[in-house]
């Protein structure tokens, strides 16, 4: 059913100057608020607009009759809208100033202006979509790579939605079987035993660790990979982040309303969103010169996935090496000796115990390949399985292991032999649980918190 709620406004395209912007109007007064501020040719009126039909004319300023600007005007009636409530998207020429003059004569016909993420929470609330599918259209727009973005849309069509329900459908089942043992012992029924019920919940938990086991790749899809490329002074580390730059489209995400803007710069490592970290301006080289210090070092090396260590082949190790190899013994690292190119001084014996050396030269292009193909080696055992790739998210992923944990208090409870109604208050735990992600279970506040992050307009 579809609620009833006010009527929102916001600008849904990116401002700047382009030759289209659109401001998107959501409620049941959308049609009525676009009406009292539109003039079409001849007059013409737009409340006999057919859905999913446009409209040519122009939007007046009400007080002194005068042209805003020139508009095409579409209607999507609810519920086949992306908010499930009738919209209207007015297309009206990009730029600063008139998207926002438009957009303010739409409030002051009696729109109010969105909050982030509000079309896509009224989808939610309205129950076009689930919670993990409205989280999955922001990730649409923030992808960072091509294979970032189909995991995405195979999210937004609910691909994960429908491995949760599934698993919550069967924990219900549990849960109703034990119930009616318990309460109705007289009945015909076939008695929920401690023993049948472990056998299905351990049938839970496998299905339940599979996705589970996607998780680290996931999270690498959504998020990209930090990767620290740590070195001293001249070993090649600018020359390897220009090279790798250069081959692959790096994508620049800013990240607003934090105190600072933030600057994020990702490569594209076929499909793979790899995000070189603290390398605001990546492609300024006088800062990435800058001399790391071991100190510093250490600091990026903790916040990192992936720590890719330079070392320069045509010279032998100094302390500031060894005291740099002994910082990412205990992480995932890979080991880059690169001036392969010229003649061979490095003494290989410091570097027993690392992993995954790779010879390469920057300067010529020699052994990316292989940096490349390590890193999907370590990452993604080789190859990216985007059929089984399920969670991304980690807010489902902590869902997931909470589940996990009550199906596994569950199964203790039955192992030692406790009744089964014991066991059936762990099972509604883990159904909760799952109902996080789809927001079937969720308090309100929170729901606010996750569409509160989205982009304005959305
Ligand atoms: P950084 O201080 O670690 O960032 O090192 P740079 O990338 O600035 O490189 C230091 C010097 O080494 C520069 O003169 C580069 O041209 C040179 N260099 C980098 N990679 C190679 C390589 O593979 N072969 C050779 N011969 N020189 C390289």
């Amino acid at each position: 059913m579809i609620k009833d709620f006010d009527t929102i406004a916001a600008i849904a395209t990116a401002l700047g100057e382009s030759g289209i912007a659109i401001i998107r109007i959501s409620g049941s007064n959308a049609l009525n608020i676009v009406s009292s501020i539109f003039r079409g040719v001849n007059d013409r009126i737009i409340n006999d607009i057919r859905p999913y039909s446009m409209r040519y004319g122009h939007i007046i300023d009400v007080d002194t009759n005068e042209i805003i600007d020139e508009v095409l005007i579409s209607y999507m009636k609810g519920p086949r809208s992306f908010t499930a409530e009738d919209c209207v998207e007015i297309n009206c020429h990009g730029g600063y100033i008139c998207t926002n003059k438009v957009l303010d004569a739409v409030l002051k016909a009696g729109a109010r202006s969105a909050e982030p993420g509000e079309f896509t929470k009224r989808a939610f609330l309205n129950g076009r979509i689930d919670l993990s599918q409205a989280e999955a259209v922001m990730d649409i727009i923030v992808a960072k790579t091509e294979l970032s973005q189909k995991s995405a849309l195979a999210q937004s069509q609910g691909k994960i939605s429908k491995e949760i329900n599934e698993l919550r459908q069967r924990l219900l089942e549990m849960i109703a079987h034990i119930e009616a043992t318990v309460d109705y012992p007289e009945d015909d029924l076939e008695e929920a035993t401690g023993e049948s019920v472990s056998v299905e919940l351990r049938e839970v938990l496998q299905k339940i660790d599979s996705i589970l086991s996607t998780a680290n790749e996931g999270k690498i899809l959504r998020d990209g990979l930090n990767m620290v490329i740590v070195g001293k002074p001249n070993v090649g580390k600018s020359s390897l982040l220009n090279s790798l730059v250069m081959e692959n489209r790096a994508i620049v995400t800013d990240i607003p309303g934090t105190t600072r803007d933030v600057i994020e710069e990702y490569i594209n490592f076929d499909g793979i969103p790899i995000k070189v970290i603290d390398t605001a301006g990546i492609r300024d080289t006088e800062d990435l010169v800058e001399q790391i210090g071991v100190e510093k070092s250490r600091e990026k090396i903790n916040e990192s996935d992936l720590v890719v260590l330079i070392l320069d082949l045509s010279r032998d190790l100094e302390d500031e090496d060894i005291e740099i190899i002994d910082m990412i013994r205990n992480k995932k690292h890979i080991v880059l000796l690169n001036k392969c190119d010229l003649d061979r001084k490095l003494s290989e014996n410091c570097l027993e115990g690392l992993d995954n050396i790779i010879e390469i030269s920057a300067k010529n292009g020699y052994g990316i390949d292989k940096l490349k193909a390590s890193i999907k080696d370590m990452f993604f055992s080789g190859k990216i399985n985007m059929s089984e790739v399920l969670l991304t998210n980690n807010r489902h992923k902590e869902a997931v292991y909470r589940a996990k944990e009550r199906c596994l208090a569950a199964l203790d409870t039955l192992q030692i032999g406790m009744s089964i109604d014991l066991a059936s208050i762990d099972l509604r735990s883990a159904w909760m649980s799952l109902g996080e992600i789809t927001g079937d279970t969720m308090e309100e506040d929170l729901i606010d918190k996750i569409f509160s992050e989205f982009c304005l307009g959305k």
